[in-house]
C-alpha cells in the first residue's frame, strides 16, 4: 500500500456482498480493530452472486448506519447497490479520503475457482483494484452455520501482512478460509483458481397462478487434479490465497492464433 501520512493511520474500508446487517461483516470489522481507522461501505440488501454489476438505470442511495467494533462506534454506510456500487460511492463521495485498504467478505460460502467470477464479494475487491487501491476479498467456505471468528484472525493476518507490503499493480488477494477450527487449520498456501464448473440445471415450479418459474440448481464438479489450487487447498485444510487479476486478456494464449493470418492490411470478407 502507500504509505499513509505520517503518523496517520491506515485507513482500512470494509465491503461485502451479503449485506451491511450479515454477521460476516461484522465479524471481519470485530477482527481488524485496532489495525486503522475502519469504515464500512456495503450493499443495504444482500448482492451475493451480482458479479461486477453496477447501478447505472437507478438512483443509488447512501443511509447511515450504527456499526460497532470493540473499540467503539465506526463510520458506515449501506447502499442501495451492488457492491462493485459500494466500493466506486464510498471512495468517490463517502469517504473524506481514499482508503489504503480495501477488505470484502467475510463471505458466507466459498469463492474458490470460476465462483470468482459469479462473486459480489471478489467484485468489490476487484472494484478497488480498479480505482488503484489495494485489496482483498475473504470467504468462509461454509453456507450453512458459519462461524467467522477462525477465518476473522486469519484475515487480520493476511491485512497485517498487506498494509506492510505492496501488491503489485492491478492484482488483488482472494482468500478462501475452510470451515475449521483454528488448530485444524494445517496453514496457508499461495494458490491458483482450480478448473472447475457448475453442472446445471433448473427445476421447473408453477405458481398460484399457473404459470411457470424456474430455480437454478446445480453440482459443482472440480476438473482439475492439481495440487497448487485453491479447491485442493481449502480440502487439504489450507487458507488458500490467489493473486487474481481483472486483466482478462488471455496473455499466454496469443501462440495459438499464431497461424489466423492477422495483418493489419486483413480485410473483410465481401464474397457473400
Ligand atoms: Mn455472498
Amino acid at each position: 500500500m502507500s504509505s499513509p501520512a505520517s503518523g496517520d493511520e491506515p485507513r482500512i474500508l470494509l465491503c461485502n456482498d451479503d449485506g451491511i446487517h450479515a454477521p460476516g461483516i461484522q465479524s471481519l470489522a470485530s477482527a481488524l480493530d485496532g489495525l486503522g481507522e475502519l469504515s464500512v461501505v456495503a450493499p443495504t440488501t444482500e448482492q451475493s452472486a451480482v458479479g461486477h454489476a453496477i447501478t447505472v438505470r437507478d438512483p443509488v442511495r447512501a443511509h447511515r448506519e450504527e456499526f460497532e467494533v470493540p473499540s467503539g462506534p465506526i463510520p458506515a454506510w449501506g447502499v442501495t447497490g451492488t457492491p462493485a456500487d459500494s466500493v466506486k460511492l464510498a471512495c468517490h463521495e463517502l469517504l473524506d479520503t481514499p482508503p489504503d485498504l480495501v477488505v470484502s467478505g467475510i463471505n458466507q460460502g466459498p469463492n474458490t475457482a470460476v465462483n470468482v467470477l459469479y462473486s459480489g464479494t471478489v467484485s468489490a475487491a476487484t472494484e478497488a483494484s480498479i480505482l488503484g487501491l489495494d485489496s482483498l476479498a475473504i470467504s468462509l467456505c461454509e453456507w450453512s452455520e458459519p462461524q467467522f471468528e477462525v477465518a476473522g484472525q486469519w484475515a487480520r493476518r493476511i491485512v497485517m501482512w498487506a498494509l506492510d507490503r505492496e501488491l503489485p499493480q492491478g492484482v488483488l488477494l482472494n482468500v478462501n478460509v475452510p470451515a475449521l477450527s483454528a488448530e485444524d487449520i494445517e496453514g496457508i498456501a499461495l494458490t491458483r483458481q482450480a478448473r472447475a464448473r457448475w453442472e446445471e440445471g433448473f427445476e421447473e415450479r408453477t405458481d398460484p397462478a399457473d404459470r411457470s418459474y424456474y430455480w437454478l440448481s446445480g453440482t459443482f464438479v472440480n476438473l482439475d487434479n492439481g495440487s497448487e489450487t485453491d479447491l485442493s487447498a481449502v480440502e487439504r485444510g489450507y487458507v488458500s490465497v490467489t493473486p487474481i487479476q481483472y486483466d482478462m486478456t488471455a496473455h499466454d494464449a496469443f501462440d495459438a492464433f499464431d497461424d489466423w493470418g492477422w495483418d493489419e492490411s486483413a480485410e473483410p470478407d465481401t464474397s457473400k
